[in-house]
């Protein structure tokens, strides 16, 4: 039995979830043809309020059709200086769409309006270049799975209202946030001008994402998703997925953040441990004292079949996911309790 706690994103396809893939109806998508892509694209738009949704290979892919979306060559998005779109993507901001970064200080990921404030530029002034896009992630991929605050996101709508710029929001993990929070999908459709969700993370399908918006962002979007190499054949195999996850593998989220704390409890007891991250979702990141050798404890871990990851300087991550059962986290707490470093 291996234990891989790296990623959320290596869950396979249940049966089930194979079954419902194997039954779907299926067309050309480039030909906006597949029904079941359709269906999973209305599903997902009218749960968020939103107008339009448009079904996209990776979760890249829909932020960076997003950036290009709001932007023009030149322009400046603003983003905390661990964003996915900026530390994630391959460069893909300044690649596909020619804009630089205006990089926030944020906590963990997170990043205030008065922060986004002091990034805008003086549109007058045009030495500088142009602010057009504020990006926000939630939750946090390197902050841990930190969740915003919803008042917070409301102000930084605010200002980019007041100073004309884009909205978007990298919500891969989003799924996470809202039964974290316990919040509404519309919550967000209304605040954001477009919203990118990632359905083979959490959720376990194999792949696909959505990028969200207005009819017309989402009809401009269908180019860029085509130049970008993102038109894809009958992809109601994938759309099927999709509309299983979000029907089985929302709320179950719950049982993930449970298991996670739970760890998280327990690492904090234990004294080669030096510092554990608040943990608000699935994602938990520690740190063992300076006088331990993290990569001996990854190696007596792997000795026991389970897999996490090291972030570097100290950290390591670990990440609860559909695949890891109740079994499995009963072994991982026992074997940590006994591991001797
Ligand atoms: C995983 C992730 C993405 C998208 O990743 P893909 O592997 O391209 O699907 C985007 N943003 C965040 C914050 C992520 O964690």
């Amino acid at each position: 039995m291996e234990i891989n706690l790296v990623s959320d994103t290596v869950t396979k396809p249940t049966p089930e979830m194979l079954q419902h893939m194997f039954r779907a109806k299926v067309g050309d998508d480039v030909y906006r043809q597949d029904p079941t892509a359709v269906e999973l694209e209305e599903t997902v738009a009218d749960l968020f309020g939103m107008e339009a949704a448009l079904f996209f290979p990776s979760g890249t892919m829909a932020n960076q059709a997003a950036i290009k979306l709001h932007t023009q060559p030149g322009d400046q998005l603003i983003c905390d200086k661990w964003a996915h779109v900026y530390l994630y993507e391959g460069g893909g901001a300044s690649f596909n769409s020619g804009v630089s970064c205006s990089l926030v200080d944020g906590n963990r990921g997170m990043i205030t309006s008065l922060q986004v404030e002091e990034h805008i530029t003086d549109p007058e002034f045009y030495h500088n270049p142009k602010t057009s896009l504020v990006c926000i992630e939630n939750t946090t991929n390197k902050g841990g799975g930190a969740c915003y605050d919803i008042e917070e996101l409301k102000r930084i709508k605010q200002v980019c209202t007041d100073n004309n710029l884009k909205y978007h929001l990298d919500g891969a993990r989003l799924w996470n946030a809202l039964v974290a929070k316990r919040q509404h999908p519309k919550q967000y459709g209304e605040l954001f001008d477009t919203i990118s969700v990632c359905l083979s993370k959490g959720m376990g399908a194999p792949v696909g994402s959505l990028l969200l918006g207005d009819k017309e962002t989402i009809h401009r979007a269908l180019r860029i998703r085509k130049i970008l190499g993102g038109g894809m054949r009958q992809i109601g195999y994938l759309a099927a997925a999709g509309l299983y996850a979000l029907q089985h593998n929302v709320g179950r989220l719950e049982e993930d953040h449970r298991r996670a704390r739970e760890i998280g409890v327990l690492l904090q007891q234990l004294y080669w441990v030096d510092k554990v991250e608040p943990i608000e979702t699935n994602i938990l990141i520690f740190s063992v004292k300076p006088q331990f050798d993290e990569a001996l404890l990854m190696e007596k871990l792997k000795q026991k079949n389970i897999f996490i990851s090291s972030m570097g300087k100290g950290k390591l991550r670990i990440v609860t996911h559909l695949d890891y059962k109740q079994v499995m986290h009963d072994y991982v707490l026992e074997a940590l309790m006994k591991i001797e470093l």
